[in-house]
């Protein structure tokens, strides 16, 4: 029998590692050439291709520096306006603000976190040169609909995809609309080498771009760029981790279907999935219709199960200090933000765990 204790801690987030960790680390430290120009480094981004079935892929030192890189090889300069959602986090805005380049908050849908459609004409300019689309948590948005609306335009769509390594929609890695895909493979999220990140792309010319962007423009005097490389030895533990990805998606797929089948408390369900998508369940998503949703997030908070809602009080980028002065005003997104919470369902935890969690879900009353 699960009891409900005020003592019991769910963790968090995952930390991945293998027994094949070592093995690789090895050879990449019997190879001697640590840097980011070493032949493993070389495999590990033939693999992520592979993986991803993409063209080329990119190996960068974090999340936030493939954003930059994206941004570098589309030409964001001074001044130019690029469109993203009000619900992503921090990090992906910060490369548009380094450039001084101006982030448009575009609203979006009521039921998802992809750009709305109907919203996203009027957040255009003569000076748009980019739209990025954040699927938080890894819940799908319709990537598909979004590039054909900018290829249209002539506009192109970054995909900040790190919390969605396995998300798809039609089957299909979300990675496979974007024109540029970015990642990050930091400790916490589902591909993960301590530090880092990667580029997915299938044009060879913003390859060729981000490419010399992330070792100083090959230092030959024609291009620009800084250092954003990684070391053999993250990309030593990214090519031994790569092989856990679909079997780690496929655990937190069974645990969030675990819970879902076992929650009877109807004002807790699952957060809608896009049409014709599939989460790769970074986190559950619960979408709450209490009359105080807060009031449950904290009653779940006490019993040890944790929320990234509040964690990283988790509202509308315009609602911080940094991001005011871009403040347009995005309907869905503020009741989006105020209408779920996350739920651990990694593979670090045990059945008595998810037991436990859905007594706790269970077992709330409304006051
Ligand atoms: C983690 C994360 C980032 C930042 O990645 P780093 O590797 O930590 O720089 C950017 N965007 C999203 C959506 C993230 O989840």
């Amino acid at each position: 029998m699960v009891k409900i204790s005020r003592k019991m801690k769910i963790p968090d987030k995952y930390l991945c590692s293998s027994k094949n960790d070592i093995k690789y680390l090895k050879r990449a430290l019997g190879d001697k050439k640590l840097s980011g120009t070493s032949a493993i480094v070389k495999e590990y981004e033939r693999e992520l291709a592979s993986f991803w079935n993409s063209e080329y892929a990119i190996a960068v030192s974090s999340g936030t520096a493939a954003i930059q890189c994206a941004l570098f090889a589309v030409e964001v300069k001074e001044g130019d306006e690029v469109i993203v959602p009000p619900t992503a986090p921090s990090m992906t805005v910060f490369p548009i603000l380094f450039i001084n380049a101006k982030p448009v908050f575009c609203d979006t849908y009521s039921s998802n976190f992809g750009l709305n459609l109907e919203v996203l004409e009027s957040c255009m300019s003569s000076r748009t040169k980019a739209v990025i689309e954040v699927p938080m948590w890894g819940y799908p948005t319709n990537v598909k609909e979004l590039k054909e609306f900018l290829e249209a335009k002539g506009i192109p769509l970054i995909l900040d995809l790190s919390q969605a390594h396995g998300t798809r929609l039609f089957s299909r890695y979300l990675s496979e609309y974007g024109d540029i895909s970015c990642f990050s493979t930091h400790d916490n999220k589902i591909l993960s080498t301590g530090e880092g990140g990667f580029i997915l792309t299938n044009s060879k010319q913003l390859y060729d771009r981000m490419n010399g962007f992330r070792q100083y423009g090959f230092m030959d005097g024609k291009h620009f760029g800084l250092n954003y490389k990684i070391s053999s030895l993250q990309a030593a533990i990214g090519l031994s981790r790569l092989q856990l990805v679909s079997k780690q998606i496929e655990i937190r797929t069974r645990n969030a279907k675990y819970i879902l089948n076992r929650i009877t408390n109807e004002k807790a369900r699952e957060f809608p999935i896009t049409e014709n998508g599939t989460p790769d369940y970074y986190s559950l998503l619960l979408q709450l219709q209490f009359k105080d949703n807060t009031a449950f997030i904290k009653y779940l908070e006490e019993r040890g199960i944790p929320s990234d809602v509040t964690k990283y009080n988790y509202t509308v980028l315009y609602d911080y200090p940094l991001f005011k002065q871009y403040k347009r005003p995005c309907k869905n997104a503020e009741r989006l933000v105020k209408s779920f919470t996350t739920i651990p369902v990694h593979p670090g935890l045990r059945r008595s765990e998810l037991d436990y969690i859905v007594k706790v879900i269970n077992e709330y009353k409304e006051k």
